[in-house]
């Protein structure tokens, strides 16, 4: 079998690969010069020549707070080619079987209750802070349920929560918070009053899933694909507060000292309900936030300034 997974180079693809690298498959990781889903003749050549079997759609324009307020245009427009492209392209390929990426951020802000569930996709709009990539990635859904029932395709959305790990994109302005925050961290660890302002809401609360467990996760979809019954699985950690992921990671630099500063931060919280995970994948332990930090900054620091930055 032919696996194509889009997005290999980024955080989630190269968790896979490193997992995959001797598996009896034929695993396909295209960078975006190698096939660019924006350009829909890059598409076509690509699958004509590869021909895969099954397609893992992980590439997306992503990015934290700051980028998805500051590019609302591009968050949308360039996931919407890129999903259309690959879903076309798959289709007329005849590739019967997929996993494609959404995000939680495609669930509403202000849900008629907690924790969302699978079902909820539409029961109210996404966070204004990131309701262009939250609607690119509803898009995706919808297109792929219009897929199964149209050719009869199986294309499967997942809905994975923060993601954070090695291989993550640690650059200043675009990472995703812990990304960020331990990047800022090593920074002030290198100056000479070792001080850190940090601005974050109190009470914001995030969902948390390391990239290894995701990773496996993804990995175990595909080797049992045809047991799966569902068309959308929400791909979470438990609920943690901001200022205790700051916490944990300032342990990893214990010489830095900071300052919270209490602000506004997009959406307080957006629990979802990680059942259907645990039903499925019933003896699956995510990694706890503590130890999942711990390894990542270990990581951060071993590779730095080897990382994307
Ligand atoms: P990364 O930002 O780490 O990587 C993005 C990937 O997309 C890169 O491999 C990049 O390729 C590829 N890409 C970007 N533009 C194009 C293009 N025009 N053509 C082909 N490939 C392109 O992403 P993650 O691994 O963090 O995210 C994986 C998926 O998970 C995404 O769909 C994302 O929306 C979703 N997700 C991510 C979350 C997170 O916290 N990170 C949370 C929830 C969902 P290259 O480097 O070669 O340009």
């Amino acid at each position: 079998m032919k696996i194509l997974v889009t997005g290999g180079s980024g955080t989630i693809g190269s968790n896979i690969k490193d997992v995959v690298i001797n598996d009896d498959k034929q695993w396909l990781f295209p960078s975006s010069k190698q096939l660019d889903l924006l350009n829909s003749e890059s598409v076509d050549k690509y699958f004509d020549e590869n021909r895969p079997d099954f397609v893992i759609h992980l590439a997306a324009n992503v990015g934290g707070l700051f980028k998805n307020l500051k590019h609302k245009v591009e968050m949308f427009r360039e996931n919407i080619i890129m999903n259309e492209n690959i879903l076309h392209y798959s289709n007329k390929y005849n590739v019967q079987d997929g996993i494609f990426c959404c995000s939680t951020c495609i669930y509403p802000y202000n849900p008629p209750s907690y924790p969302m569930t699978e079902d909820m996709i539409m029961e109210g709009v996404p966070h204004p802070s990131n309701d262009s990539y939250g609607y690119s990635k509803r898009f995706l859904y919808f297109q792929c349920i219009n897929y199964n029932k149209q050719y009869n395709r199986k294309y499967i959305c997942i809905s994975p929560c923060n993601i954070y790990g090695k291989y993550d994109n640690y650059n200043l302005e675009n990472s995703h918070v812990i990304a960020g925050l331990i990047h800022r961290f090593y920074i002030a660890s290198k100056t000479s009053d070792k001080m850190l302002e940090i601005k974050t809401g109190l009470n914001s609360q995030r969902q948390f899933i390391n990239a290894i467990d995701l990773s496996l996760i993804i990995i175990r979809m595909v080797y049992n694909f045809s047991d799966i019954t569902f068309d959308n699985i929400i791909l979470a950690g438990d609920d943690v507060y901001i200022i205790d992921v700051v916490e944990i990671i300032s342990k990893c630099f214990n010489d830095v000292k900071y300052k919270i500063i209490d602000v506004e931060s997009g959406q307080v919280k957006k629990t979802c309900s990680n059942k259907l995970l645990k039903d499925t994948f019933p003896d699956i332990k995510l990694l706890n936030i503590n130890d999942g930090i711990i390894d990542t900054v270990e990581w951060f620091l071993k590779n730095y300034p080897n990382v994307r930055i």
